[in-house]
């Protein structure tokens, strides 16, 4: 799809929620399905996080030793069900849902990549569910290791309110995923967190790969993907993953959309050198 048409399909599908394009929403148009981007929150991140990432690198990519960081979420509009992709810091997420003319008890579900502070905020205050009527999905392996083997309190808070409406499942590799719900499939990309899952949404023959956390500084991460940050749990792994989801994207032509890419977060990559190059969304 060329991206005059994609844009055109943006805004008038902006148009039709009578909602303004502005830096903090973006609207997407995957066949029948309506994804709207999220900015939850944008400011600078230090580049003392990243890896393994030469002197030289360093001041080639990051001048000055900052990046300019962001937050997002993820929305997906169907015309029978409404779901959710993280929930952020549980800030700006909510003014975002009051501008589109959504109540939080119309969310039938929230899909989690990973249960770190920045994508779970959402999901509960005072020990209420936001969300009344989700149900909240998320990978076992997730689960178990902030729940149970690192014991992280507000993950275990995040989730306590939903009881028996959070579902865990195995996400499977690239390629073999199936459908967790209708056009939404779980794809298995550990690393980043021991349960971290990417989710590939599908109608009409179009696809948006939201790749939650598979990159935290995409000025140094595109070009040297082997780059990983302190957040990582596992470095290697998420190295790993990240060049063979790259690859992917690539080979298929899939975009993508990401938790911390800027705005307006959604894009195509294309191979570049040894490392990949990042194509946002309107040509910028
Ligand atoms: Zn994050």
């Amino acid at each position: 799809m060329k991206w005059e048409l994609i844009y055109g399909i943006v805004y008038s599908a902006v148009a039709v929620h009578g909602v303004r394009a502005d830096a903090s929403m973006v609207t997407y148009q995957v066949g029948d399905l309506e994804v709207h981007l999220l900015v939850e929150q944008q400011g600078q991140g230090s580049g003392s996080i990243l890896l393994g990432a030469s002197e030289g690198n360093l001041n080639r990519y990051i001048p000055g030793g900052t990046y300019q960081s962001e937050t997002n979420t993820l929305l997906i509009r169907s015309p029978d069900r409404i779901l959710l992709v993280d929930t952020g810091f549980g800030g700006a997420l909510f003014d975002h849902l009051t501008r589109l003319g959504i109540d939080p008890d119309q969310v039938d579900a929230v899909l989690l990549t990973h249960l770190h502070g920045d994508h779970i905020g959402g999901l509960q205050t005072a020990g209420k569910a936001r969300f009344p009527r989700a149900s909240v999905y998320l990978a076992q392996q997730e689960k178990t290791y902030w729940t149970e083997t690192a014991r992280n309190r507000a993950a275990v808070a995040a989730l306590a309110p939903y009881g028996s409406r959070v579902h865990t499942f195995l996400p499977a590799p690239l390629g073999s995923a199936e459908e967790l719900i209708p056009g939404i499939r779980a794809i298995a990309a550990f690393g980043h967190t021991p349960g971290h899952t990417l989710y590939q949404v599908e109608s009409k023959g179009q696809k948006l790969l939201i790749w939650g956390d598979l990159m935290h500084v995409q000025d140094i991460q595109f070009p040297l993907p082997g780059i990983s940050v302190s957040y990582d749990t596992d470095p290697q792994a998420a190295g790993a993953i990240r060049k063979q989801v790259l690859d992917y994207a690539v080979q298929n032509k899939v975009p993508i959309a990401g938790m911390h890419l800027r705005y307006p977060g959604i894009g195509t990559v294309t191979a570049e050198g040894e490392g990949y190059r990042f194509s946002p969304l309107g040509g910028r």
